[in-house]
């Protein structure tokens, strides 16, 4: 079987020719050859498979044009996956784009114990082994009140550890109404079921009565837990047994009471202007036996879940070979550390937790910064959509205070032209903002795209990329 004359022509150069011409000399200077030199062989399998689909023209072959688009799988191969981005979505602790922004304080401690040896397990007063807990407990209890804690690597963990610890085998009562779907992926009756307990259902969807605990209480319970229904509310015809009658129930019959608050603040938000969020602390003075929560929701730290509460279940619970597993990492126990010692000085608080100032931050000062930048964002546009600045609202984020919506400001942009196909000139507008080399995250809705000023902290580096925008 003779071969096609034309295939015979379009032969690629070798491997090894390839990497001798000086532009990949060049590259292998840049990324080192071994990685060249993959890129090329991936770029000739392509350039074959083009050769025998017959797409392939002579001009693909020259070395010129392989070496571009080597170059181009190059980049691609090295470019960070993960990168830093605006979020001008309006939701500040943004689960998708990462929650809450770390204080420098955080950064910072972070850095040290990431650079070298640490004292992460050791005992520097003894010179003997010590707890990657220590650093962060006498924190934890002097800020809640609770006289042991723990921590994992986040709140679904934190719920999770306390389950097997405390009910493996067992029943635990959950209130029908607090039955909740977190973000999509943290069920709690899913979880019970991985913890390897059974949940018992009390009361019905809208309301629950302290009859209906005591009811289902049998040999077979081992806990009753309250679930902080973050992210929905029921309203009209409703209720839920409080706390402290939660508590009471439980030590009637010898059992123990746990809150999983979710979002979790260690200080009232109402001195912030914001609207209250339950605390651990008046979980634990409520009679909670123990309390969990995340520490990069409103608390604004690193990516955590902590359990508090008394001491002879906290010692059960660090017993348990899954707390092994899912220990923190030590860059975040330095993190946490210095986030909750920001809370040591509440008055500060603001000023130092990025995430509580730009939750804070007042709508004068938003709409004054939009109307700023408004003309610039215009320019960069370049008559191709009109640029408002707009009231608008914020929300919370994390699934914490649903209902509540801070007033905010920022631009709405138009695509110009009328409404036809105006669904997919968004589509391209916000594909245009997420293009810039720092991507920008807005939201789109059904006629506009809109920019939300409220965490916008470095407004030179945003307005400095404004002319690299393309969109037409
Ligand atoms: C957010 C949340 C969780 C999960 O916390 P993560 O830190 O995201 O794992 C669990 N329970 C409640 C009530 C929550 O709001």
């Amino acid at each position: 079987m003779g071969r096609n004359k034309d295939t015979e022509q379009l032969r690629p150069p070798s491997v090894n020719k390839l990497l001798m011409t000086p532009e990949m000399e060049m590259a292998c200077e840049a990324y080192g050859r071994h990685l060249v030199a993959d890129a090329i062989r991936e770029e000739l399998v392509a350039l074959r498979s083009s050769i025998v689909s017959g797409v392939v023209t002579p001009a693909m072959m020259d070395a010129q044009n392989i070496f571009l688009a080597v170059n181009k799988r190059l980049s691609n191969w090295l470019r960070p996956s993960l990168q830093r981005v605006f979020n001008l979505t309006g939701t500040v602790l943004h689960t998708n784009l990462g929650r809450a922004p770390l204080p420098i304080e955080a950064i910072d401690a972070a850095t040290m114990v990431a650079t070298g040896a640490s004292n992460l397990e050791y005992d520097l007063g003894k010179g003997c082994r010590g707890d990657r807990d220590d650093h962060i407990e006498p924190l934890i209890c002097k800020l809640t009140g609770a006289d042991a804690a723990t921590v994992v690597n986040n709140n679904a963990a934190a719920v999770l550890l306390l389950l097997n610890t405390i009910a493996n085998k067992k029943e635990v009562l959950v209130s029908r109404g607090q039955l909740v779907e977190i973000g999509g992926s943290f069920r709690i009756p899913d979880i019970m079921k991985r913890a390897g307990c059974r949940l018992r259902e009390v009361g019905t969807t809208n309301r629950t009565h302290k009859e209906d605990y005591a009811e289902v209480i049998e040999k077979k319970t081992a806990l009753l837990m309250s679930v902080h229904t973050s992210n929905y509310v029921v309203t009209g015809f409703t209720s839920e047994v409080s706390q402290p009658d939660l508590a009471a129930i439980a030590h009637e019959h010898s059992l123990p009471y746990a809150v999983d608050l979710g979002s979790g603040m260690l200080v009232d938000m109402k001195q912030f202007g914001l609207p209250h969020e339950p605390t651990p602390q008046d979980a634990i003075a409520n009679g909670a036996d123990l309390v969990t929560f995340s520490s990069d929701k409103l608390l604004g730290g690193p990516q955590a879940g902590i359990i508090a509460g008394r001491a002879e279940l906290i010692r059960k619970i660090k017993k348990n070979p899954l707390k092994r597993a899912l220990r923190l990492d030590k860059m975040t126990i330095a993190a946490l550390e210095a986030v909750l010692r920001l809370y040591l000085n509440p008055d500060c608080l603001v000023e130092r937790l990025p995430s509580l100032r730009a939750l804070a931050k007042p709508k004068i000062n938003i709409m004054n910064e939009a109307t700023e930048i408004a003309a610039a964002v215009s320019e960069a546009l370049n008559k191709n959509a009109t640029v408002e600045v707009v009231e608008m609202k914020s929300q919370v984020g994390s699934g914490s205070q649903p209902t509540s919506l801070l007033p905010s400001g920022g631009l709405a942009i138009v695509p110009v032209g009328g409404k036809k196909g105006r669904g997919s000139k968004l589509k391209t507008l916000a594909a245009a903002f997420r293009n810039l080399p720092i991507p920008v995250i807005g939201r789109v809705t059904e006629d506009k795209f809109l920019l939300d000023f409220r965490c916008l902290e470095n407004r030179v580096e945003f307005e400095a990329q404004l002319n690299q925008l393309k969109y037409s």
